[in-house]
């Protein structure tokens, strides 16, 4: 098979189309001819700046043309760049600039502050360019870097974009994505979700994750239209919908949950929009139930996807959503995408039988090349003949869907019995008065762990530990039913939105070492 490189696409949609929208951003609309000078002049200014092979960028900003740029520019010059989580705490980011070893930093005049706060710590970063606001440096180095370069001869195993994983279970760890994954991610995303030259992809969730970056490459290959969001103010969302006649957007969970809280969402003209995505995490069924009203013509694809993977590699598209014959599947993660195979194996990676729940392993195009800087870490995820272990755990149906338990290390082993915690906690949300819960297992003398729910009560709601153990006594077997329920005001999250079992479980586990 050969491999594109990335900057093929803006060479042939420059070509074809050089006056037609490329990306738009606010109030600016570049074409492709104007886009692909921008990236050139990026990658420019990046060899102007003494950036070489293999060299990081770091990225810090909210959703930035910008950042596209400067991953597409990467990709000529053969350096990569590291696109940052803006959520995280100073410390973090200071971690990840560092852990990336960053030469130069890009960053929004928001988080210029922090960056320059920082700077005492970051051994590595010999400039700071401040993109956006009333002093745009990055226009400045753009245009200061506008004589010609040299792109870096094609290698498909170069990295180009590094991007961080969420830092559910541990350290957010360096994902380094290439020509070769992304480009495999590129034909299964356009195949998957029906990417034409025509379609006009809406990047709403962040370029610091595969949901932002990988889904805009995606429609980029294919000369789709890219309409970038700063970040997610529901109402101006939808308005952009309405208004770009947007046909293609990803969301998380929660940010469909934003936009059916808004009063006039129904009120709106979404006569354009093919396909909506949904994926990251479990989606509630209520919040899956209101959306297929609220949007009855689009088509809903639910996306399973992982840093490691540059993305999606399994589907529940639309026909999935409506087949009668297996309602059940509606809360599975759908097929593999073409070009990825993926099989349910023990703790001994032996490949288990149809239903039985193991952890899932991917062999595919799309894997990462390995952890930046990890060689342990990558040799623990990439195994024996080009399996990724994605963690997570989960079984099989005799069609080939895939159904998520859980992450492998949130199972509780409680009295021998595997408990997975997603399903205890599907349980438990759909009591009224829940509004949030996290399910851990807690030490326990007898049964080695035994299961608690961490719930978050609705405003103003109330029930006790003892009414919430019998509703889930009624659809759960005695050791998956929780033994204990306590309250909290809230759950501690992940700037990604993902709950922090870690936190929860600290208080429990102090001096125990089963979960770390
Ligand atoms: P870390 O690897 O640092 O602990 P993370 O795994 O949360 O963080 P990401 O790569 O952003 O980092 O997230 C991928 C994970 O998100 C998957 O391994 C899976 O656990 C979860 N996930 C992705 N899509 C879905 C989905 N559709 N349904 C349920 N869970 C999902
Ligand atoms: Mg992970």
């Amino acid at each position: 098979m050969t491999i594109a490189p990335i900057t093929s696409h803006l060479d042939r949609w420059a070509d074809a189309k050089p006056d037609a929208r490329a990306v738009s951003y606010g109030d600016i609309d570049y074409s492709w001819s104007r886009f692909r000078a921008r990236v050139h002049a990026n990658a420019a200014a990046q060899c102007a700046t003494g950036i070489e092979p293999g060299d990081r960028i770091a990225f810090l900003d909210k959703n930035n043309l910008t950042c596209l740029e400067t991953t597409l520019g990467a990709a000529l010059t053969g350096a990569a760049n590291a696109v940052i989580n803006f959520r995280l705490s100073a410390a973090e980011i200071g971690y990840i600039i560092n852990d990336a070893q960053a030469k130069i930093v890009i960053v929004g005049p928001e988080f210029a502050e922090l960056v320059d706060g920082l700077r005492a710590s970051l051994p590595t970063v010999q400039r700071v360019i401040v993109t956006g606001g009333d002093d745009d440096e990055y226009e400045a180095w753009l245009a200061a870097g506008s004589e010609a370069f040299e792109p870096v001869a094609f290698d498909p195993d170069t990295c180009f974009l590094q991007l961080y994983t969420s830092g559910t279970t541990g350290h957010p760890k360096g994902a380094m994505l290439t020509h070769r994954s992304l480009d495999a991610h590129n034909a299964a995303a356009v195949a998957g979700f029906n990417f034409t030259a025509d379609s006009v992809n809406m990047v709403a969730m962040p370029l610091f994750h595969v949901g932002g970056s990988s889904w805009s490459l995606a429609g980029i290959s294919v000369g789709a239209q890219t309409v970038v969001v700063r970040e997610v103010v529901p109402t101006a969302v939808l308005d952009e919908i309405e208004a770009r006649g947007v046909t293609h957007a990803f969301f998380v969970p929660a940010v469909y949950g934003f936009f059916l809280a808004e009063p006039r969402v129904a009120d709106r003209d979404y006569s354009r929009v093919r396909c909506l995505g949904y994926g990251g995490s479990p989606m509630p069924l209520p919040t899956m139930r209101a959306c297929l009203q609220t949007w009855p013509r689009a088509d809903f694809y639910q996306v399973y996807g992982m840093t490691e993977m540059s993305g999606v590699f399994s589907v529940l598209g639309p026909d999935d959503h409506r087949d009668a014959a297996h309602p059940e599947r509606l809360v599975s993660a759908g097929r593999p995408l073409p070009g990825t195979t993926v099989k349910v194996v023990d703790s001994d990676g032996n490949t288990l039988p149809v239903g039985e729940v193991g952890e899932f392993w991917t062999q595919s195009q799309q894997h990462m090349l390995g952890y930046w800087g990890r060689p342990e870490a990558t040799a623990e995820a990439l195994v024996g003949d080009d399996w990724l272990r994605t963690g997570d755990a989960g079984r099989m149906d005799d069609g080939g869907y895939l159904f998520i338990s859980d992450r492998v290390k949130d199972m509780i082993i409680s009295g021998g019995e595997n408990v997975y915690p997603a399903e205890v906690e599907r349980v438990v949300i759909e009591h009224a008065a829940v509004a949030d819960v996290a399910v851990i297992g807690v030490p326990d003398d007898k049964w080695g762990e035994t299961v608690k729910a961490v719930v978050v009560l609705v405003d103003g709601a109330s029930v006790t530990e003892a009414e919430l153990i019998v509703h889930c006594r009624a659809q759960l077997a005695g050791y998956k039913t929780p033994k204990s329920v306590d309250f909290l005001s809230e759950l501690p999250r992940n700037p990604t939105g993902k709950v922090l079992k870690r936190e929860i479980r600290k208080k429990y586990w102090e001096g125990r070492t089963l979960h770390t």
